[in-house]
């Protein structure tokens, strides 16, 4: 087992305390390597960089581990680590521990999700860890230890082909989380609102701001009704974002 090649990375930016917390964590399975953005990249999704070059630089995290960090989004982290960039062999892929949760719709538009979207699209077993803690205070030392736990089994069993997890971890210490459920996408509801705001040169220009999202928590197994009642909620995503049950209603419709 201490042979494998972990891959690490995040949205937050490569000198996140998640992602050093995550990286900490990793070590114990064997071989890690660092690769994030250099800037933060929240809410990015799954960016390609496509029309303008990548640079990646060589850095240190706080504890002095060689990390490099990219101008380009999560999942372009992940796609030169798995292009070429990293000579050794790779085995999974990590990404958080995000600053905050990534549940119901939020998956549309994480770059921690993101990350771990390209690790199952380049055959690589992929987990997206996220906490339920938005403040720059957050404690990710409960959250990496669910993550080392989560990481062994899934070591053990390994995922299938374009299936990755997602996890969200209450704020919580170890010892008051409820256990870890597994769980479906909740329903998100977005409380965005727009902001409009005049340049120095009389322009409108516009923020989208709001209070942060909230779901149905009363949802029992979903991914919010889990985190909400202090379990760690694991779940199962597959990038077929096909509606396999609409297929048949749809043929009924007779497009032509
Ligand atoms: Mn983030």
């Amino acid at each position: 087992m201490s042979q494998l090649g972990i891959l690490v990375s995040n949205d937050d930016g490569i000198f996140a305390p998640g992602l050093l917390a995550l990286a900490g964590a990793m070590r114990e399975f064997g071989r890690v390597t660092v690769i994030g953005p250099e800037e933060n990249q929240s809410a990015n999704g799954h960016r390609k960089t496509l029309t303008r070059p990548l640079r990646i630089n060589e850095t240190h995290l706080a504890d002095g581990t060689l990390a490099y960090s990219t101008d380009g989004a999560p999942a372009d982290c992940i796609a030169v680590a798995m292009l070429g960039f990293i000579k050794d062999p790779i085995d999974l892929v990590v990404s958080g521990i995000n600053r905050g949760p990534n549940l119901g719709q939020d998956l549309t538009y994480s770059g921690t999700v993101a990350a771990a979207f390209e690790g199952a699209i380049h055959h690589k077993p992929s987990i997206a860890f996220s906490l339920n803690d938005r403040s720059l205070e957050a404690d990710y030392s409960t959250a990496a230890e669910i993550a080392r736990r989560i990481v062994r089994t899934v070591i053990k069993h390994g995922l299938p082909p374009l299936t990755l997890l997602n996890v969200n971890i209450p704020n919580l210490p170890l010892s008051q989380i409820a256990g870890m459920q597994i769980t479906r996408q909740g329903t998100s509801v977005y409380r965005d609102e727009l902001v409009p705001r005049i340049d120095p040169y009389g322009r409108p220009y516009y923020w989208i701001g709001g209070e942060a999202p909230t779901g149905d928590v009363n949802a029992e197994g979903t991914d919010m009704w889990a985190v909400y009642h202090g379990y760690v909620s694991i779940t199962p995503i597959h990038l077929d974002m096909t509606v396999h049950t609409m297929i048949d209603t749809l043929k009924e419709w007779a497009f032509q």
